[in-house]
């Protein structure tokens, strides 16, 4: 057989169409169980560190629950085990692939009706490329807002933090955020994005954001795992980790919301690759936890508060996450996420629960909120768990961006009125 041309173009497109092929959620459950003992929040805590099964959400308490998605395949074996340690289970969401299916066609509509002359609709949810086009774009119009490349992804993607200041010469305390470092969560981009476009709309026309731009510099990493975000829009919607190559392993990813030091390797992370939580081969192994690490670092001493955005649950969380015990400044920390969690509930009514994450939600280790606040010393240091409670889970419809990102706005107004 001779090889022509036309052959191989035909063995390129094939490839490409491969590399394309999106993982199915067709059928796939999520599935909400109940503990009702301590010994049974233990067992689902060692069963998630120690399975590639996706836990969506965890248990700390026998008040929560933990949401755990399954496939069609897996569903029975699942059920009998947690039947075996007596926990109930219901089915939470019925159908993972049609949720995906509605939510790109609302994506799609959105796109086709908009007409507005912005790089992007900030109330619609956009690739990477989209959402740095944007911020190019902002940065090169608007003269309160820069961008830098303040990394770059293991698969050479940047890693971009955008700054709205007033002016930075001033030095100003700094209100920082990291958005989207667990791919799947894609309310928390959108959020972020509305809320910079809201900000720099807003200066000089809404008193309280001219106010609060005069009184602080604002800084965003609005992707700040740019690798698994591509990968949730081009292959799989539910990715949660970076895209690291795991040497001796088939399995893909870091969980980077594990990969910073403080308790490091212990509860609520997991050292199999396989896991969704898995920590990595040590701490800061990731270019993506490295970066975040250096921005917080390079702004040491002016940063009033770090925030890391995630979703879902509808939690404002402070440290500790790696163990149970409370922070010294945990009264102070209380007050403030009461006022922020009181404005934003009195938007729409969306009820929020506050405290620190090892008491409120569960125990993880590793995480961003820890090291911002007991390695680099920023008190207000808290991770926000974005809507829903179960209902859409990460596939949050784009319909909710808006009102999702009004009132975290609000309270995020709120509290930095009250620290
Ligand atoms: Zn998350």
């Amino acid at each position: 057989m001779r090889i022509h041309g036309p052959v191989f173009c035909i063995c390129a497109l094939l490839a490409l169409s491969t590399t394309a092929v999106k993982v199915d959620y067709t059928s796939h459950m999520v599935i909400r169980v109940s503990p009702k003992t301590e010994e049974q929040i233990k067992f689902l805590s060692d069963w998630e560190s120690t399975s590639s099964i996706d836990f969506w959400s965890r248990a700390a308490t026998t008040k929560t629950f933990t949401d755990i998605h399954v496939s069609p395949e897996s569903y029975k074996h699942v059920a009998q085990i947690l039947l075996d340690k007596k926990l109930n289970h219901k089915i939470l969401i019925s159908n993972l692939g049609e949720l995906e299916r509605q939510e790109q066609q609302e994506i799609a509509l959105r796109r086709a009706l908009y007409n507005d002359d912005k790089a992007i609709d900030v109330e619609n949810y956009h690739t990477y490329e989209e959402v740095m086009a944007y911020l190019a774009e902002l940065a090169s119009t608007n003269p309160l807002v820069t961008t830098m490349v303040a990394g770059s992804s293991i698969e050479g993607r940047d890693i971009v933090q955008a700054t709205i200041s007033s002016d930075l010469s001033a030095n100003k305390p700094i209100a920082w955020f990291d958005c989207n470092i667990h791919a799947r969560e894609w309310i928390t981009a959108a959020t972020c994005v509305w809320i910079i476009d809201t900000i720099t709309t807003g200066y000089g026309s809404d008193p309280e954001i001219t106010a609060l731009v005069d009184q602080y510099d604002w800084k965003f990493v609005p992707i700040a795992n740019p690798d698994g975000y591509a990968f949730s829009w081009t292959n799989d919607r539910l990715w949660r980790k970076n895209r690291a190559v795991n040497p001796g392993s088939v399995c893909v990813g870091v969980d980077l919301n594990r990969n910073f030091p403080v308790g490091f390797g212990g509860t609520g992370s997991s050292n199999g690759p396989c896991s969704e939580t898995f920590h990595g081969a040590a701490e800061f192994s990731e270019p993506e936890s490295i970066t975040l690490k250096n921005l917080i670092a390079a702004d040491a001493g002016r940063v009033k508060t770090a925030i890391s955005m995630h979703s879902y649950s509808q939690l404002w969380l402070s440290s500790y996450s790696y163990s149970s015990a409370l922070p010294a400044e945990y009264p102070e920390m209380l007050r403030a996420m009461r006022a922020g969690v009181d404005a934003l509930t009195a938007t729409y009514g969306t009820v929020y629960d506050y405290g620190s994450t090892g008491t409120v939600l569960y125990i993880a280790s590793g995480t961003t909120t820890d090291h911002y606040y007991k390695n680099e010393g920023v008190v207000h240091s808290y991770t926000i768990e974005l809507r829903d409670t179960g209902l859409y889970g990460f596939e949050l419809p784009p319909r909710l961006i808006v009102p999702t990102a009004i009132e975290t706005w609000n309270g995020i107004k709120a509290f930095i009125n009250a620290i």
